[in-house]
């Protein structure tokens, strides 16, 4: 597979006329000043695509059905309900078909890979399906109709909040004890051997207030050198069970009593002291920001130029998945630091484009996180890549210094004209190979679940 791209951003800057050449999903030659060759795929602008670092793709679901006020009921409340309604309902086929909607909208906006934050593991009410690690199989299903990159993220829920509070309704399809989990593990490694090698498999204890310090230090372990993902701090009260429960903070708490590091994703991050801010990004973990997702429920701003300046890592989540659009996850993380500060260009250090700034940062951190090696258009990377056009209106009358603040400000998600996973040419003229048979299992399975609630 040959990719000859008239401009190409390379871990050096902007280069023209490249030809990027792949084999068995990897980069083998990148050469500038070429000419393109019969047989080429020629495209305007190639980047390296970035990896959506956190999902949840059944909540895609949800989308549009919770932003209405109930008076005398707290602003998260219709959100949750709705979620554990459908928890009540959905089948793994639905399941499937939820998940492959939004691996596909997710390359259609310039993801090659996703880290699938996957916590539904058993039938309504909590009793394991014949194959316990069933709906991890529907996420594979998914990932393999799609091609998108897949890090499979099993989730650790064994408490319904902090001080090992019992599970609760839609909770107890979450449920395992450290023991289970090991066994739902085995049992995911062993299915994802149909995916392709660029699959990953990790952990993700939930939260602090899912789990408890004894089952947290037994299940570490269980990850054998794959990615630990987990939420922290995404809103006050979470911080305040913890605090009160354990006596630290939760970022505080994880820096005290476990070796996070650079293979640790620390999902939201958003309520820090600037000393925890300081110190987790110095662990070399990747904050996992969700920008759109964290706007819509409300849970208030990353202190990103505290952790820019510690030199901290970040990659973009796409989390509840109410929209799956990259480039307003972009401008959304600018803004949010724009209207906290009452200041232009954040999310920079010192100097220079903030789009390139967080583009470049979300493509390596997003890679990182997902422990996919990626995220730089490189020999011996994993050939994610993406696709833009250039002459689109939004984009043409940019220098080549100022195209990723295009993106990032200007444009729409459909200036991608193409996605590779891998290498896997999955997104060609801006449609996914496979679209018109994924809406229709879509829609199936939407009207389907809304029968059922
Ligand atoms: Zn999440």
């Amino acid at each position: 597979m040959v990719i000859f791209a008239e401009h190409a951003l390379l871990p050096g800057g902007w280069a023209q006329k490249v030809r990027i050449s792949a084999a068995d999903g990897h980069i083998t030659a990148v050469t500038q000043g070429a000419a393109a060759q019969p047989g080429d795929t020629i495209v305007s602008a190639l980047l390296p695509a970035l990896s959506n670092l956190h999902s949840h793709s059944f909540q895609r679901a949800m989308a549009g059905m919770t932003e209405h006020r109930i008076a005398g009921r707290d602003s998260f409340w219709t959100w949750r309900d709705l979620m554990y309604r459908f928890l009540d309902r959905l089948t793994p086929e639905q399941m499937e078909a939820i998940a492959a909607l939004v691996f596909m909208e997710m390359q259609e906006a310039g993801y090659a890979a996703v880290g699938e934050f996957h916590y539904v593991h058993h039938q309504p009410g909590g009793a394991p399906y014949a194959s316990i690690d069933e709906l991890s199989q529907r996420i594979f299903a998914a990932a393999g109709l799609t091609g998108i990159g897949l890090t499979h993220l099993p989730v650790l829920y064994s408490y319904g909040g902090a001080g090992e509070q019992p599970l609760v309704a839609g909770q107890l399809r979450f449920g395992n004890s450290v023991d289970g989990f090991a066994k739902l593990l085995e049992a995911v490694r062993a299915s994802a051997a149909t995916l392709p090698p660029d699959t990953r498999v990790g952990i993700a204890p939930h939260s602090l207030r899912a789990t408890n310090p004894a089952d947290l230090a037994r299940a570490l372990p269980l990850a054998a050198g794959g990615p630990i993902h987990i939420h922290v701090a995404e809103q006050p009260k979470e911080v305040a069970d913890i605090s009160a429960w354990l006596g630290a903070r939760p970022v505080e708490w994880l820096l005290a009593n476990t070796p996070i590091g650079a293979d640790w994703c620390a999902i939201h991050a958003t309520h820090m002291t600037p000393a925890e801010t300081e110190a987790l990004a110095k662990t070399g973990a990747v904050a996992g920001l969700c920008p759109i997702t964290e706007a819509n429920l409300g849970d208030g701003p990353f202190n990103g130029p505290g952790w820019l300046a510690a030199g901290g890592a970040f990659g973009i989540g796409s989390d509840s998945n109410v929209r799956i659009s990259l480039t307003e996850e972009l401008r959304t993380l600018e803004y949010s630091q724009r209207l906290r500060d009452i200041a232009r260009n954040v999310m920079v250090e010192k100097e220079g484009s903030v789009g390139q700034a967080i583009y470049v940062g979300a493509a390596k951190g997003g890679a990182q996180a997902l422990g996919r090696k990626a995220g730089e258009i490189a020999v011996g990377n994993l050939a994610d890549l993406t696709a833009i056009d250039l002459s689109h209106q939004t984009l043409c009358a940019l220098r080549p210094d100022q195209i990723l603040d295009g993106l990032a400000f200007a444009a729409p998600d459909t200036v991608v004209t193409d996605l590779w996973s891998a290498g896997r040419h999955q997104v060609r003229a801006g449609r996914h190979v496979h679209r018109d048979q994924i809406i229709s299992g879509w829609r199936k399975a939407v009207s389907g679940l809304l029968a059922s609630i």
